[in-house]
């Protein structure tokens, strides 16, 4: 077969080439059929076991994937996913044939929603349908890709993408799926090259065909020609070498050309994600997404909440440990937590505004935290603050707790109460609100600032953190900080990003905070940075 060039949108950076594996579609099961009654205790079973089967991955798993689990779990837990199916069955239709239709018209409503985040879960949906039906079958596995390939087909499911061992390299390319799915997350976070949207009629690719992925152009180039092939190759090389020429950079302090030193922090999403990291190449963690711990089945215990947040204050051993309060609603809802309905949900009860409109799971959180400071430099950071009566709401809270813990005599300290910098109006008036610290979230305060939702890839191009006007929000608040002797520092996407540093740290920033994959590409870009050249 001749070269063939496919193009799409990236979801993950990245280069690689391999052989490539079409994913299967599922194909049509056979079963005995037996009365209703007996149909729905199989459709019962198979989703009991399925469930089995979730929670036990979700324990093994690591970053991420724990957190995508989590909110399968919470899917397959809901009665309504499973009603459509079970009345289909009271009226004749066998258990497979009714769950595959009620998935298949639930998937439809997911993909037709206006919500790029519910289209987005549209993948999850039809990994949480496959997994059931195939228990259904009394087939339980869920096949793994072979290591080193470049997986194409219409959608991967975060099952399988956590099934496979990426660590010998391998892609994926998909005619549908999407950026800001969780599968997209995983990859970004594994460093897996993937690519969503391709235009193609699967049935006509060849099975065996030899495939290069760059998922930073967007291209998948099937049976390439030897020079196609050639410059490919040479490329992936000279990549492999900056990489471990920036490996060297990992674990030394981040310093300017001109030696001005940068202290560069993590942010961390699952708390075990810290177990790969060297504590020595990081200065603390700048930003930790409890997000993630409210994905589970229910809602986190004091407990439980208190074992996470010690466990990384012990980690960072005196190292500050930032701590952001829970930051669910936007793109980030909570099935039983999160306002239902809102018509933005960007503009609507998130962050602190939903710890303040529902406090008892805030007051939890809170004393969990004052706990686990005991062990450690934690400090807590609150999201989305945009009045400063919000941070003086919070701080009672937060005094309430310690007033509690004192009284019970449970060991706690007050740690810090900072906020995040994301909405404008804290940015513009930022010496109204009287925090500790303040943290720079680049990903919102460029959305809110240009009015682009983060989430829509057709404005990625607008929703540019380098924007003049986000340029000088961020000026602004590391001048407040560097007059009044407050730590400023910035969480968002945009330090883990090379080419925007210079401009960054040209605003007065000395802290940032990156993904842990980006400790060392940020350490080898700031050495190459002038500062008096990067502040003209
Ligand atoms: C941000 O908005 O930049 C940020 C760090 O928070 P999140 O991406 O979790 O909204
Ligand atoms: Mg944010």
């Amino acid at each position: 077969m001749a070269e063939l060039r496919l193009t799409g949108r990236q979801a993950a950076a990245g280069l690689a080439a391999g052989p490539i594996a079409l994913l299967p579609s599922i194909e049509a099961m056979h079963r005995r059929r037996g009365s209703p009654e007996a149909e729905a205790a199989a459709l019962r079973d198979a989703i009991a076991a399925a469930l089995r089967q979730l929670g036990t991955l979700a324990e093994d798993a690591q970053d991420d994937g724990a957190g995508v689990l989590g909110f399968q779990i919470a899917m397959l837990e809901d009665d309504a996913l499973s009603a459509p199916a079970l009345d289909a069955i009271a009226a004749g239709t066998a258990a497979d044939e009714a769950w595959q239709d009620a998935i298949a018209a639930q998937v439809a409503d997911y993909e037709s929603a206006d919500d790029e985040h519910f289209r987005a879960r549209a993948s999850d949906l039809r990994d949480i349908g496959e997994r059931v039906l195939r228990a259904v079958a009394g087939a339980c596995d869920e096949s793994a890709a072979p290591p080193g390939s470049i997986v194409f087909g219409e959608d991967l499911t975060p099952s399988r993408f956590l099934a496979t061992d990426w660590s010998k390299g391998g892609g994926i390319a998909l005619t549908r799926g999407s950026a800001s799915g969780h599968v997209a997350t995983l990859a970004r976070a594994r460093g897996v090259p993937m690519i969503v949207g391709i235009r193609a009629d699967l049935t006509a690719i060849p099975r065996q065909a030899e495939a290069l992925i760059d998922g930073e152009a967007g291209v998948l180039c099937l049976d390439p020609a030897p020079a196609t092939r050639d410059s490919f190759l040479a490329r992936v090389t000279a990549a492999k070498r900056r990489a471990a020429a920036a490996k060297d950079f990992r674990t030394r302090p981040a310093v300017t050309a001109d030696g001005t030193p940068i202290a560069v922090l993590i942010n961390v999403a699952d708390p075990r994600e810290v177990d790969n990291v060297d504590l020595a190449a990081c200065d603390g963690i700048g930003l930790v997404r409890t997000e993630f711990l409210f994905h589970g089945r229910e809602l986190p215990d004091e407990q439980t909440q208190y074992r996470a947040y010690r466990r990384l204050a012990e980690w960072a051993s005196g190292k500050p440990v930032t701590i952001r309060t829970l930051d669910a609603g936007g793109d980030k809802p909570i099935p039983g937590l999160t306002i239902e309905g809102e018509s933005n949900p960007f503009l609507g009860t998130r962050g602190i505004r939903l710890s303040l409109a529902r406090p008892d799971p805030f007051r939890t959180q809170l004393r969990a935290l004052a706990r686990a400071a005991v062990h450690g430099a934690i400090e807590i950071m609150l999201p989305m603050v945009a009045a400063p009566r919000e941070l003086a709401a919070a701080r009672r809270y937060l005094d309430e707790g310690l007033q509690q813990l004192s009284e019970a005599g449970i060991a706690h300290r007050r740690p810090p109460l900072g906020m995040m910098v994301e909405v404008p109006a804290a940015a513009i008036a930022v010496e109204r609100f009287d925090a500790d610290f303040f943290s720079i979230g680049s990903n919102d305060l460029t959305q809110y600032v240009l009015a682009a939702a983060r989430d829509l890839d057709s404005l990625a191009e607008l929703s540019d953190p380098m924007d003049p006007a986000v340029l000088r929000l961020m000026a602004r608040v590391a001048g407040h900080g560097a007059q009044t002797g407050r730590k400023v520092s910035l969480c968002g996407d945009a330090a883990g990003e090379p080419k925007h540093l210079a401009a960054l740290l040209a605003t007065g920033l000395r802290t940032l905070s990156v993904a842990p994959s980006a400790l060392a590409r940020t350490k080898e870009a700031i050495a190459g940075i002038e500062l008096d050249r990067a502040a003209t």
